[in-house]
């Protein structure tokens, strides 16, 4: 059966999120208030219209209440955004996702009960300035304020070596929970510890941003 989401404003941001759904085959109701936006989707989401998102009047009649993930990417409007999260909230829709403009957003978000609340920019701005500090680092995801998950290409100091010998775990803190290696162009997702690194091979490790950070400092970075 099909997922149906409604994407709720047609940014840069809610536009792609309407365009990759669709391309996917997924049932897309699109909205925004002005009429522009919505002509430009109409060829593209199952459905577009122009409304008002927080006029709950128009929320009820369009029947948002039958679909199964709304996502709010209302953006410099962040009173519109909220309250059209709110009403979405009070109209019992399962699972909402919104982008958020700033911390205080996110954090209003949150308390009144958005499932996820997105901050693409800082999150891509963060990801850039990983890899702008190293070219090895490939891949940077968030799981906590402190913890994440990256994705390292393997340098000169550490190929040749095995897991045991670099003793990640007990010298770094972190894990190393994947191998991806671009030879066999396989992952091996629970790497023994007597695994030798190869050239082109990508580390996933995860970990406190903390210790992450000295083992790229220390084993990361080329000099
Ligand atoms: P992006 O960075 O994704 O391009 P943005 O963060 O600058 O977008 P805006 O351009 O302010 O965000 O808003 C995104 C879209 O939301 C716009 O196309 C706007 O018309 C639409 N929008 C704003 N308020 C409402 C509303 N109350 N109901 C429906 N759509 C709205």
């Amino acid at each position: 059966m099909k997922r149906e989401f409604a994407v709720i404003g047609l940014g840069r941001f809610g536009g792609s999120i309407c365009r990759e759904l669709s391309k996917e085959g997924m049932e897309v109701l699109a909205i925004d208030s002005t009429e522009a936006k919505v002509n430009e989707y109409r060829n593209i989401a199952s459905h577009a219209v122009i409304a008002d998102a927080t006029d709950e009047k128009v929320l009820k009649e369009l029947g948002i209440r039958n679909i199964d993930h709304v996502i709010v990417a209302i953006g410099e409007d962040i009173q519109a955004s909220i309250l059209t999260t709110l009403m979405l909230k009070e109209l019992g829709i399962k699972k909402i996702t919104v982008k958020a403009q700033n911390d205080y957003h996110e954090k209003v978000l949150t308390k009144i009960g958005a499932d996820q609340v997105i901050h693409p920019e800082r999150d891509m701005g963060k990801k850039i300035a990983h890899s702008i500090i190293s070219s090895n680092i490939l891949d940077h995801l968030e799981l906590s304020d402190d913890h994440s998950i990256v994705e390292i290409k393997a340098g000169k100091k550490i190929v040749g070596k095995t897991l045991i010998a670099l003793d990640i775990r007990a010298n770094y803190g972190c894990n190393v929970v994947a191998i991806k290696s671009m030879a066999s162009n396989d992952i091996n997702v629970s790497p023994m510890a007597t695994e030798e690194i190869k050239e082109g091979d990508t580390l996933v490790i995860i970990g406190a941003d903390k210790d992450i950070s000295r083992f790229e400092k220390q084993l990361v970075i080329e000099d």
